[in-house]
């Protein structure tokens, strides 16, 4: 019997995840990238709770451990860049932290033996009928497929045509998130984050084991204009919100102007009434973006192994097994969104007292981890 052929658009956490569990489930797999190979970008990301089963049954926990970076604990500073708190990292036993580049990488090569990786290209056009999905191609020539799982991200473009334009259903945090790549010198401990917080700024940067990382988390004082191409823009939104920080802030906000095209992105969430229309289902953040929480790897890990799953217990009933797949991610995914807006207040106070309060918390939940040391408070010289 002919195996189905899907078409998963987006070679970033969730589409090579897909591919790998469709392919074990008798499904064809073709996975379209736009970018010329696996995008690099993005700092560590912490793959947990129901994606650390998933890993376990690709074999893939033994490389992501060796991969693991080796952050230990984040060191709270004050407005002048000295140290007030540390706290032990969220890591633990169940838990693994990695870069999401070389998480992308791992899944890629588990799956790329039995699926087709098309890079360089996108699709143009989605025409379903009650058959199958014709699709047409920026390069490749058009195909029909059974099957279409949009996992191309935050601003998913599959998502547009099929469920309509993406303000409908992004809502804004008011932060915005940049980061830039740093020189490997840039770090004195490469096992400690290192987080400056003023009102309404943060600061991050983040050790790695190859390229640590500036992470810029801000609300600006005039929103900038959703031009995602706009790097001119980006830079001087950064350069302006960060302007009278002290600490290494003149120094990572000149690397940040240097680089020829550092991340820029308002932080946002994405909440959809449905998962699916007839043939195309979105998958990972195009479906349900988790923003801030750093849950959108596992949540998209563990939603790829949901979907080829239901897809093979209906037995290609698609339109059952896209409800049950919907209804089984929705549980996990929903208390995250609804942690994000208080979250948002906490990272980035926009006050002092806010602060305040924020490392006065910070100090209790790293009391109350029994795994962790405890919190070490800093005294100031
Ligand atoms: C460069 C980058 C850096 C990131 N950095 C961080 C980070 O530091 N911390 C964090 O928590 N999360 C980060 N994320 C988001 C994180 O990867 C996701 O929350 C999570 O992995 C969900 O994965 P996903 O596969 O749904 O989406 P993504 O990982 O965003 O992958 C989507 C993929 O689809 C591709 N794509 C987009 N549009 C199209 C199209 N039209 N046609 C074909 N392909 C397309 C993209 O190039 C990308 O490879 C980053 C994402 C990217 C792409």
């Amino acid at each position: 019997m002919k195996k189905p052929e899907v078409l998963i658009v987006g070679a970033g956490i969730a589409g090579p995840a897909l591919a790998y569990w469709l392919a074990r489930n008798g499904y064809r797999p073709t996975v379209v990238e736009q970018a010329r190979q696996l995008r690099s970008g993005g700092s560590a990301i912490v793959v947990k709770g129901p994606a650390i089963p998933v890993a376990e049954r690709m074999g893939i926990l033994p490389q992501l451990r060796e991969l693991a970076t080796r952050n230990r604990s984040l060191s709270l500073l004050d407005p002048a860049g000295k140290p007030v708190l540390r706290l032990p990292s969220s890591g633990g036993s169940s838990t693994v932290e990695v870069t999401r580049a070389d998480l992308s990488e791992v899944l890629h090569r588990s799956a790329r033996g039995d699926a087709e990786f098309v890079f360089d290209d996108t699709v143009t056009a989605l025409d379903q009928d009650e058959g199958g999905v014709d699709v047409t191609f920026r390069r490749s020539a058009p195909r029909r497929f059974d099957l279409v799982v949009g996992s191309d991200g935050m601003h998913s473009t599959t998502r547009r045509p099929v469920f309509g334009p993406e303000r409908q259903f992004v809502r804004d945090l008011g932060l915005y998130g940049a980061t830039v790549p740093l020189e490997p010198d840039a770090i004195d401990d490469p096992s400690e984050l290192t987080m400056l917080t003023v009102p309404n700024r943060m600061l991050v940067v983040h050790p790695s084991r190859t390229t640590p990382l500036a992470i810029f988390t801000f609300r600006a004082a005039q929103p900038a204009p959703h031009d995602r191409k706009n790097i001119a823009l980006h830079k001087q939104t950064v350069a302006d919100a960060y302007a009278d920080v002290r600490w290494r802030a003149p120094e990572l906000v000149a690397a940040y102007l240097d680089h020829p095209a550092p991340f820029f992105d308002p932080l946002t969430t994405v909440r959809m009434p449905s998962w699916s229309r007839g043939r195309v289902v979105l998958l990972g953040d195009a479906a349900a973006a988790t923003a801030l929480l750093g849950d959108g790897s596992s949540m998209a890990m563990a939603g790829a192994y949901a979907l080829a799953e239901e897809l093979a217990a209906h037995h290609g009933d698609h339109a059952r097994a896209f409800a049950t797949y919907e209804s089984r991610i929705r549980r996990e995914v929903r208390p995250r969104q609804r942690r994000v807006g208080l979250l948002a207040g906490l990272m980035v106070p926009s006050t002092r007292a806010g602060l305040a309060v924020r490392n006065t918390m910070g100090r209790a939940v790293g009391q109350l981890h029994p795994r962790q040391p405890t919190p070490v408070p800093i005294k100031p010289a």
